[in-house]
């Protein structure tokens, strides 16, 4: 039997014994078992790129905390917005209140993702952005009577989220379809492109989804892709060409596009958003990861006029979503602050020389024995080994190194904060050079 640990009411901070004592007995963590835990590092504090350990050693950060401080930690402009808007509100409701870190984002998601996304619903997670994504591409065609068009159409390799519409587009195979299947909707789901980015183009990519679409059109609601990188369903890339055919294919078949731009959104890629590759602009974008720029959980779901019309000419009138925590007005301010402070930084200078270094560093790899690819794109690195890595021993052995990285499956991958020097990336570079040759 667990003992219930009681740790009183004074204000000593814990030890690191009762930290990972506490951990093992009580925390989940993210994919996790609570029977057979993976080793957990105990960070005490964030700094720039690096994570320092209870134990003094400092860890240069490849993750940003899975793709969302690309500022790095502890920034002084985010800490200003963070403080100077906790003394004015943390939080206020959204229902019948609105308030300025709301509005001033709101302005600024309408200004700067592509073109005719005029109309923000603000959330709590990337996941629920998703969630509220597909209700609103339903609850359209509903209101313009069409209720047979109530499936999605997303790409197999694809990651949306883990709730249960979100999870229900993501890959089902990779994705945790067996384990629910009984509860969840069934989609469909088309092949994605062969090739990378950079692939000659093959019209014969089309052949799946441009069937699909055709003999499905009249029961899909909407085709739902994350543009140009699939992030933790495979971190693969594939060609803009791909991504203009798609939004042509929605067009010709009356089927609304919904861009996942969680990962790849603000700058990630190289451009600001994923959907400017191939100068697209989708009926829906979800945003979220480092909207905030790491400090909080915040999300965004845009909309085009029409879209957002014709959902309230229904019979509900309304959309129908509206989380307590909508809008938060901190979250807002801090992202506020990251929105300007990515926009007046040189951060496609910065991608670009990442990705160079990248390019340069990585390529190694790929004559090592177990290495099966590698491929980089703006600021987003790639090692696709041939079999499955064991988490647990590849994170002892760069932690060694210092360097923080959490692979999964065969892929080792780095997503660096903009604003990491060369010589930071030379060291992860570095440290999976020497790691991955073992393997
Ligand atoms: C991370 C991610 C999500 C889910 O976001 P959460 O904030 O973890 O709920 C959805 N889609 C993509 C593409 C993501 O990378």
């Amino acid at each position: 039997m667990i003992r219930h640990h009681s740790i009183g009411s004074d204000m000593t901070p814990l030890t690191a014994a009762a930290i990972h004592r506490i951990d093992r007995d009580h925390l989940w963590h993210p994919y996790s078992s609570l029977t057979e835990p993976l080793p957990t590092y105990l960070v005490r504090r964030a700094r720039g790129c690096s994570l320092e350990l209870d134990d003094g050693r400092t860890l240069v950060d490849g993750m940003s905390s899975w793709w969302c401080a690309i500022h790095g930690y502890n920034h002084p402009a985010l800490n200003a917005a963070a403080t100077a808007h906790l003394a004015d509100m943390a939080h206020v409701m959204f229902g019948g209140i609105v308030h300025e870190p709301a509005a001033r984002l709101a302005a600024h998601l309408v200004a700067l993702t592509p073109p005719g996304l005029d109309k923000v619903f603000l959330c709590d997670s990337g996941s629920v952005s998703v969630e509220v994504a597909i209700k609103m591409a339903l609850q359209y065609w509903q209101s313009l009577g069409q209720p047979r068009k109530q499936r999605l159409l997303a790409l197999r390799g694809g990651y949306h989220g883990d709730t249960f519409a979100a999870m229900s587009v993501c890959d089902p195979v990779t994705g945790m379809h067996h384990l629910f299947a009984g509860a969840m909707s069934r989609q469909l789901f088309a092949e994605p492109p062969a090739g990378g980015l950079d692939a000659p183009w093959d019209p014969a990519w089309f052949n799946d989804i441009a069937r699909q679409i055709e003999v499905h059109a009249d029961e899909l609601a909407a085709v739902i892709l994350e543009p140009i990188v699939q992030g933790a369903g495979g971190m693969r890339f594939y060609p803009p060409a791909f991504l203009r055919g798609v939004r042509e294919l929605c067009d010709r078949h009356g089927l609304l596009l919904i861009a996942d731009e969680i990962a790849t959104g603000f700058g990630r890629t190289g451009r600001l958003f994923a959907c400017e590759w191939a100068d697209i602009s989708p009926d829906i974008l979800c945003l979220g990861k480092a909207l905030t720029g790491g400090y909080l959980t915040l999300a965004a779901t845009l909309c085009t006029d029409a879209l957002a019309t014709g959902i309230c000419a229904g019979s509900a009138g309304v959309f129908m979503h509206g989380p307590t925590y909508m809008g938060n007005p901190l979250a807002c301010a801090v992202a506020n602050a990251s929105i300007e402070l990515l926009l007046t930084s040189p951060w496609q200078q910065r991608i670009a020389a990442i990705e160079a270094q990248l390019r340069a560093e990585l390529e190694p790899c790929r004559a090592l024995a177990g290495v099966a690819d590698v491929r980089v794109l703006g600021a987003i690195g790639v090692v696709e080994m041939k079999q499955p890595v064991d988490v647990a021993k590849l994170q002892a052995e760069l932690v060694a190194r210092g360097v923080w990285l959490r692979p999964f499956g065969k892929l080792v991958y780095t997503m660096p904060p903009y604003v990491m020097d060369a010589e930071e990336l030379r060291c992860i570079t570095a440290a999976l050079g020497e790691v991955l040759a073992g393997y």
